[in-house]
């Protein structure tokens, strides 16, 4: 047989998705018998699948030849009419022609690095962050930087100073209920954030798609609302966490001339998000009321939180601290120096019970004493469940178990 020669090689930008441990732990939590604290499900049960059905129907049978049809590349016009009007109650001067509908905020996020970040070029991001916009960063080639973090979100001394040392392009936040953390961005702080913004010139990534899942306290601007933001400042959001997650349908509003460059790279990417999945949306935002239904979703949310809060302290090893959240999805768990929340994952998935461990949430030195749970996808009782089974993982690990240093982590998912 002739020698054959080899393709050349994978980009170099792959090596960071590699497999991980924590990767083939979670495969684990699949299996039915595990309740899984892991995952960034919205409650399935919340999801208004005949609503939602109802819109379909109604947009395939009136309009079958429009909805199946390619489509225009900003999205569609009644969906974007009613996006707009929702940012407009919410504060912000938001016109349907200043969104661009996306496949979900994922997507929105690779449109803003694409249109904004050469390789090397420096984003600031909260300490932890979203893994998902960490991969995201560095499929682009950016230097991503991390900004310490206390439990009302990205700490704006040491943003400044950061911003004075590392001339970023952007800053990555998620203010409201941030992924993984749960903290939310006092007022105070997002009109620093806007000043040093508007003052060094960065562009801002404000990243929301939890910011209705509010259960406490009362809902605070946008800083794309605050005063001299509106020009650097890039509002993401989702239908994902409010009305399904499976439509894949969110958007982006900032700029005319960064939402031009992003439409236009959507267009390379995908042409357009899915024609009828855009109508169906429009549809049921028109017919449905959603804030009914989300008043619902937050007392639901809130008691699932507070029952999770509640069990913390008979759960986890003396010492241990935890974040209270005013909303979203997330508690962010630190246990005491010397545990290793990684480590410690396998003996969890052998009693049934999953979260995440939180070192992949860092775009600096890792903390492997922390950890993510969900509390928004199961009910009080197996919230209750889950939480012995926890119980149980914590106090029996040995010494060894709980501080074992594990392989390099990777990504997770959610
Ligand atoms: N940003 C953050 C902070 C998230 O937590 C998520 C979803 N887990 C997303 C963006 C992506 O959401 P979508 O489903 O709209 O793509």
């Amino acid at each position: 047989m002739r020698r054959r020669v080899p393709p050349p090689g994978l980009a170099g930008r792959t090596d960071a998705a590699g497999s991980s441990v924590i990767r083939e732990a979670l495969a684990l939590t699949a299996r039915p018998e595990v309740i899984s604290f892991a995952g960034g499900l919205p409650a399935s049960e919340l999801i208004d699948t005949e609503g939602i059905r109802a819109a379909y129907d109604q947009v395939l049978s009136e309009a079958p030849h429009r909805v199946l049809q390619y489509s225009v590349t900003d999205g569609d016009p009644e969906l974007r009419e009613a996006v707009a009007a929702r940012l407009v109650r919410g504060g912000l001067a938001a016109r349907p022609d200043g969104l661009l509908i996306t496949t979900g905020a994922q997507q929105a996020l690779t449109l803003l690095a694409t249109v904004l970040l050469e390789p090397g070029d420096t984003v600031l991001v909260e300490e932890p962050t979203y893994l998902a916009a960490l991969q995201c960063f560095g499929y682009a080639g950016a230097r991503v930087v991390a900004v310490p973090t206390d439990r009302h979100g990205i700490d704006v001394e040491a943003l400044a100073d950061a911003v004075e040392r590392e001339r970023p392009k952007l800053l990555y936040l998620v203010p409201d209920f941030q992924n993984p953390t749960g903290h939310t961005l006092p007022l105070d702080r997002r009109r620093e954030v806007a000043r040093l913004a508007s003052a060094r010139g960065f562009w801002i990534a404000e990243d929301d798609p939890y910011g209705e899942l509010r259960f406490r306290g009362s809902r605070l601007p946008w800083i794309s609302a605050l005063e001299g933001a509106a020009d650097r400042t890039v509002l993401l959001g989702s239908l994902s966490k409010v009305v399904a997650p499976g439509m894949r349908l969110g958007w982006l509003h900032g700029p005319p001339g960064l939402r031009r460059a992003a439409v236009l790279a959507k267009q390379a990417l995908d042409l357009h998000s899915s024609t009828v999945d855009q109508a169906a949306a429009a549809r049921y935002l028109r017919n449905r009321d959603l804030d009914a239904r989300l008043d619902r979703v937050r007392a639901l949310y809130r008691e699932r939180c507070d029952t999770l809060l509640e069990a913390l302290p008979r759960v986890l090893p003396p010492g241990s601290t935890w974040s209270r959240p005013d909303g979203g999805m997330f508690v962010w768990v630190r246990l005491p120096d010397g545990w290793d929340a990684a480590a410690l994952l396998p003996q969890a998935v052998a009693q049934d019970v999953a979260y995440v461990p939180g070192a992949p949430f860092f775009a600096g030195r890792p903390d492997p004493a922390t950890l993510r749970m969900s509390f928004a996808t199961h009910g009080p009782a197996d919230i209750g469940e889950g939480m012995r089974r926890l119980a149980r993982t914590f106090a029996r690990a040995t010494p060894a178990e709980r501080t074992r240093v594990p392989a390099p982590a990777g990504q997770t998912g959610l």
